[in-house]
């Protein structure tokens, strides 16, 4: 079997024929209403989730180039500081609450993993929290810049633990892949409270923000040329496959909505995914079987939708993975080579 897996024949599965499933995706500036994708006409685009905010207008878009960059906003750390001193008034030991915090490192947009500090207050009278208006303002930050992408405040009335998600849109914009942070400021009647251990790290931290994550939950390999994206016998190989055992998890590349659920005689069971916050479809071939999600269901970033198998046109169980540009799958769009993609996801999912 594994002889078989290593050899790396390919499948022929080029696609023709399939009866796509469109759904024209309207082009509407992706919606910041809290209200879950459920629920909404098909070709809806889902709405970010967005939890309690107040973002700033004044921190918009500032990276107008969208490479990350935010060229002229660099603060000079002497300004920052003085800034810092103003807002912060000394307060007596007892206004400061400890805090314990945490942040997970690895954060995906629409995921299951998104970027989270959880935190608790914790004071050694527990009437402080009624005899005073305690809050937690937290903001997420570009780590190199510092710029601010979301503040909010949130009340803490007691030391239960609380916890902020980001979801990493801010102004219908999905932030770049990159690394931020979450920081925390423990506020007392309205007043920036200084902590107690000055010598310790600020409560909150930093973590590295994906918009994708690898498809295969386990051991894989390229394949051989054969596996690549490009003309193949006279026809072109619209996507990469990607080898690992039948029944390996395959999960969802990218969060979004299940265009398709369907088989066919080269693909096998296969699953097209509308992407979410893009224009892009994600494709998955060769299914061992048919796919438990149903057309229209939404699906995250990492959730599993199937397992490697070797059905349709397929010499040997692997995913043949395609990536489909705006408008997407047998809708105009074009298939495109994966495999650079395919390489930058593994090395961090
Ligand atoms: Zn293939």
């Amino acid at each position: 079997m594994l002889v078989v897996f290593a050899m790396a024949l390919v499948c022929i599965a080029i696609g023709v024929g399939l009866a796509a499933s469109a759904q024209a995706q309207t082009e509407t500036t992706p919606s910041l209403d809290p209200a879950p994708s459920a629920g909404k006409e098909a070709g809806t685009p889902a709405g970010a989730a967005k939890q309690r905010s107040e973002l700033d207008p004044a921190f918009g878009d500032q990276d107008p180039d969208g490479d990350g960059s935010v060229g002229d906003f660099e603060p000079n750390p002497d300004d920052r500081d003085r800034d810092r001193d103003r807002d912060r008034i000394d307060l007596d030991d007892a206004k400061a609450p400890s805090i314990r915090s945490s942040v997970n490192r690895k954060a995906f947009f629409d995921s299951d993993r998104p970027a989270r500090l959880k935190f608790e207050f914790d004071y050694e009278d527990e009437e402080y929290f009624r005899e005073h208006d305690i809050e937690a303002k937290v903001e997420v930050k570009r780590r190199k810049s510092g710029e601010v992408l979301e503040r909010s405040t949130l009340k803490v009335n007691d030391s239960a633990q609380r916890e902020v998600k980001w979801n990493g849109v801010e102004k219908g914009k999905l932030a770049k892949p990159g690394r931020y942070q979450f920081e925390l400021t423990p506020l007392v009647d309205g007043d920036a409270v200084k902590m107690r251990n000055k010598r310790a790290p600020a409560p909150g931290g930093n973590f590295n923000f994906y918009t994708h994550q690898f498809p295969i939950d386990g051991n894989h390999d390229y394949g051989e040329k054969a596996a690549r994206f490009g003309p193949r016998g006279g026809r072109k190989h619209l996507g990469h496959d990607v080898f690992a055992k039948c029944g390996t998890p395959l999960v969802a590349a990218r969060g979004g909505k299940i265009q398709a659920n369907q088989f066919q005689e080269s693909a096998g069971f296969y699953v097209v995914i509308d992407g979410e916050e893009t224009d892009e479809d994600y494709v998955y071939y060769h299914m061992k079987k048919r796919s438990k999600l149903k057309s229209g269901d939404k699906v995250k970033t990492g959730q599993v939708i199937g397992k490697v198998g070797d059905t349709g046109n397929a010499f040997g169980c692997h995913l043949h993975f395609e990536r489909w540009t705006k408008p997407g799958w047998f809708e105009g769009g074009k298939a495109y080579d994966p495999l650079d993609s395919l390489k930058s996801w593994d090395k961090y999912s």
